[in-house]
């Protein structure tokens, strides 16, 4: 298989990385997940568009447009035969002496793109996925989509440990995100999931499905929810490019409603797979 290197396209073996990136010592890049359907690209664009501002929250300029991205992206789809999958792709300050500032002279930004084949969650996304709690010890800047993801680690380790799929963080009573995911939760026929400001990553999958609630008039309150309203929740799901809209059953130990995933959750599963094959064809 192929992977892209600095806007080439080479054997995927031959990728090789300089042990002073940056990226490598410091985490210090951004990166996106984008999710293949029928051999074609989902929210390609939003993808694209928060790639973009992720690179310019961290002062990495990116030496491409975003139609020399697109393209560098379709071929690398095309040249892997990817059917269903995911496309990975990163971008890192560079090659340089190690020092935490910033490199002076005009280092060249390391980009790499790579695609895996990967099946949707259908049993998962059919009978609902446990989940446990945890405090949120990440960092006060949750919107850039940073490689600094030992935060996240440790908090969807935790879930593993637990049997579960993945962990909610809360700062104090506030729900945030998961540790790969937005949460949300449904009250009385309201959707409720926290706003997309430092504190959560503004998910792509988290914008779809506010727009499409928005245009089937099921109704939205985007705000904090404390972790009282999510055990006294009718519904709670997680959204993810890899795993979709995800019915939550149960949270630490605790049951979700009557333990099935609850309606809206199944209307708002429906939509967006509409809305899937309405972009991909799937
Ligand atoms: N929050 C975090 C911390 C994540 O890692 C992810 C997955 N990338 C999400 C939310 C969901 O974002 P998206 O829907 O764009 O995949």
């Amino acid at each position: 298989t192929f992977a892209i290197l600095n806007g080439k396209l080479i054997e995927r073996n031959q990728a090789k990385m300089d042990i002073e990136d940056r990226g490598y010592q410091f985490g210090d890049g951004v990166y996106e997940v984008i999710r293949v359907y029928n051999g074609k690209m989902f929210t390609l664009q939003e993808h694209l568009e928060r790639f973009e501002r992720s690179t310019k929250s961290i002062g990495v300029s990116l030496p491409y447009t975003m139609d020399q991205l697109k393209s560098l992206l379709l071929e690398l789809v095309e040249k892997n035969n990817l059917r269903l999958g995911i496309i990975y792709m990163q971008i890192t300050r560079g090659v340089a002496p190690r020092n935490h500032a910033f490199p002076e002279e005009n280092v060249e930004p390391t980009l790499v793109a790579y695609t895996r084949e990967m099946t949707r969650p259908k049993d998962e996304l059919q009978t609902g996925v446990k989940t446990i709690l945890t405090e949120d010890i990440r960092w006060l800047r949750c919107d850039i989509k940073s490689l600094n993801l030992l935060g996240n680690i440790l908090a969807k380790q935790k879930a593993v440990e637990h049997g579960c799929f993945e962990a909610i963080q809360h700062r104090g009573q506030n729900v945030t995100e998961g540790s790969s995911s937005n949460i949300f939760m449904v009250k009385n026929g309201i959707v409720i999931t926290h706003e997309s400001n430092h504190l959560i990553l503004k998910g792509i999958t988290k914008d779809v499905i506010l727009g499409l609630c928005s245009a089937s008039g099921i109704p939205v309150n985007e705000r904090a929810f404390t972790l009282k309203e999510l055990a006294e929740a009718d519904e709670v799901f997680l959204s993810s490019t890899v795993a979709e809209v995800m019915p939550i059953i149960e949270v630490e130990g605790k049951v979700v409603g009557n333990g099935e995933p609850g309606s809206i959750t199944r209307k708002i599963q429906e939509l967006f797979v509409n809305e899937i094959e309405k972009q991909c064809g799937a």
